[in-house]
């Protein structure tokens, strides 16, 4: 398996099928063979386990993938990597290799035909360029128990940010809502052809049985989004502006009082749980 992260074999192989790296595609491989067998031991996958895997590349991931999942179905965007996939883990019996984008794939569907009876869960070296659209696609599926994958550092620091610092918003309460982050371990550029400016880590998100609150979801993200869209605004002021001609500054000044926070408080130092009061209170004052 250490031949997919050998460097000359990479490069010997990508040639011989005439391959050039994309930078749009988010084309970074690995080469060093630790990182994908611990970000591959890490995911959990045993023989009950249907792993959906974002971008193969040349199939490092994958074939880690394979020696312990029971199935896995690796989606790649680029038709060009289909005949070295062919080459390099087409004789596995539990891998499918689909050439698609997944921004455009069915995942309920895949996950029906490609794993059916078995435990979906998602392990990828995301392609950073659509970190988080991918990611915001697979946890809105609400398909996937657990999800194991390769980031940017800055995005995985945003994903499991706490209140009151820089790093806290909107896309790591999105997460946290619903899944329970935790950062793994980082991978520096030079695990990687060609190298990154910036350093990854691996982080994995645990579903969470009921979301981390029990509000009205649509208004609780409304709250949120107009509290971190001005985010050097204090809240009131920020959700006057997010609510306008919904709710009146002072109604909403009454909210944040009622919920017991400060006049000055702003979106950033609010817990998850205090986002959820503030949408119950504004849920009954916008009846
Ligand atoms: N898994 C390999 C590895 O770790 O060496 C490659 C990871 S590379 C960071 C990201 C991969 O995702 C590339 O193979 C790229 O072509 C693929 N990719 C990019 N955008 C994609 C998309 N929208 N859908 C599926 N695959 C995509």
């Amino acid at each position: 398996m250490g031949q997919l992260t050998d460097y000359n074999y990479i490069m010997a192989l990508l040639g011989r099928h005439g391959f050039r790296f994309s930078k749009a595609k988010g084309q970074n491989f690995l080469v060093a063979p630790w990182v994908p067998e611990r970000i591959a031991a890490e995911s959990g996958a045993d023989g009950r386990t249907g792993v959906l895997e974002i971008g193969p590349g040349v199939g490092c991931l994958t074939a880690e993938l394979a020696r312990r999942a029971g199935r896995v179905l690796a989606l790649e965007i680029d038709a060009r990597l289909m005949p070295v996939l062919a080459e390099t883990v087409g004789a596995l019996g539990n891998v499918t290799v689909l050439n698609g984008d997944v921004m455009d794939a069915e995942l309920g569907a895949l996950v029906v035909e490609h794993f059916g009876g078995l435990t979906p869960a998602v392990c990828a070296n995301l392609p950073y360029n659509i970190t988080t659209p991918v990611l915001t696609k697979l946890i809105a599926s609400g398909l996937f128990p657990t999800v194991t994958v390769m980031i940017q550092r800055e995005v995985a620091r945003r994903i499991c940010a706490v209140p009151g610092t820089a790093d806290y918003g909107a896309f790591g309460i999105f997460v946290d809502f619903y899944y329970k982050p935790s950062q793994l371990f980082d991978v520096p550029p030079d695990c990687f052809e060609p190298r990154p400016k910036v350093t990854s880590t691996v982080i994995r998100l645990e579903k969470r049985e009921t979301p981390a609150a029990l509000v009205d979801e649509k208004l609780f993200f409304q709250i949120v989004r107009a509290a971190f869209n001005q985010r050097r605004k204090t809240l009131v002021n920020a959700l006057a502006s997010g609510f306008s001609g919904r709710l009146e500054k002072a109604r909403i000044a009454g909210c944040i009082a009622a919920c017991g926070f400060t006049e000055t408080a702003r979106g950033e130092t609010l817990s998850i749980e205090a986002f959820a009061r503030l949408t119950r209170e504004m849920g009954r004052a916008l009846e």
